[in-house]
């Protein structure tokens, strides 16, 4: 059985129970990179085989996996945040499928949770959005045109960019073109929940000079969004006045 899991975003307590349960009794864990904190990888036993997929190939990391099985190792393959986004999890699964090897899936704390944390941000705020959209600008995988960040900007939905802050000019011109209006706000967070996280405040217009100020190009997300501002409407769920199934409103 291979066991795909989700590191968390950095900091080594932000992983789940069940993740570190599977590493306490790895024997083989391939990782992914840079982006998983290697303090995750102190909670392994000793003798347990550590691999970086980092310079290997799809067919390399599968063949790994399967050695790790057919070894009769408890099998970990590593992703930082969720597994489920931007993980190119898909294929290593259909390539285990094919196989007949057995797999599950742990899901972990996402990096764009985290980033809205050190923002102390809510994405869904009543009176300004009820919608997160999650995408990223188009680089050597490309993103469907309907998808494109010009039409997402229509929507004025909150919005969290993965894997897009070398390209942050060329987003916030985007966002613009489609109809975000210069002064919206936007943030960046530059490794969320690591010992060095940094967070930028600005909006579309001086986000890209605070970044380059801040040297900062890759290993963050880009947030943009009214939800980053100061107005919104208080919540129906704890108004007095709104009755639900537990609890009676008063009039
Ligand atoms: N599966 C991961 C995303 C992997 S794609 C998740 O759920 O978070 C890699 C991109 O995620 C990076 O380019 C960056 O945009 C973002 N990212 C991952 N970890 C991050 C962190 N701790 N802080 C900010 N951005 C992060």
């Amino acid at each position: 059985m291979v066991h795909f899991v989700g590191a968390g975003p950095g900091a080594p307590d932000l992983i789940t129970l069940r993740a570190a349960e599977l590493l306490a009794r790895a024997g083989m864990v391939v990782y992914a990179g840079s982006l998983v904190n290697p303090a995750l990888l102190e909670r392994v036993p000793t003798g347990c085989e550590i691999h970086n997929s980092a310079s290997m190939t799809l067919d390399e990391v599968v063949e790994k996996l399967a050695e790790g099985v057919s070894l009769g190792l408890v099998t970990v393959r590593l992703h930082t945040g969720d597994p489920s986004l931007y993980g190119a999890i898909r294929e290593q699964m259909d390539a285990l499928r094919e196989r007949g090897i057995p797999f599950d899936v742990t899901p972990g704390v996402s990096s764009f949770c985290a980033a809205a944390a050190a923002l102390e941000a809510e994405f869904t705020l009543p009176g300004v959005s009820q919608t997160l959209i999650l995408s990223r600008m188009e680089g050597r995988t490309p993103v469907p045109e309907r998808e494109s960040v010009r039409s997402l900007a229509a929507h004025g939905a909150s919005m969290v960019f993965f894997l897009s802050t070398g390209l942050i000019e060329e987003l916030c011109s985007e966002l613009k073109a489609g109809g975000c209006a210069p002064d919206t706000k936007a943030a960046l967070v530059y490794k969320a929940s690591w010992p060095d996280e940094q967070t930028l405040r600005g909006t579309l217009d001086t986000l890209p000079a605070l970044a380059a100020e801040a040297g900062i190009r890759k290993t963050a997300l880009v947030l943009v969004g009214d939800f980053l501002g100061d107005s919104y409407e208080l919540s129906r769920l704890y108004s007095p006045e709104f009755s639900h199934e537990y609890r009676k409103g008063k009039s």
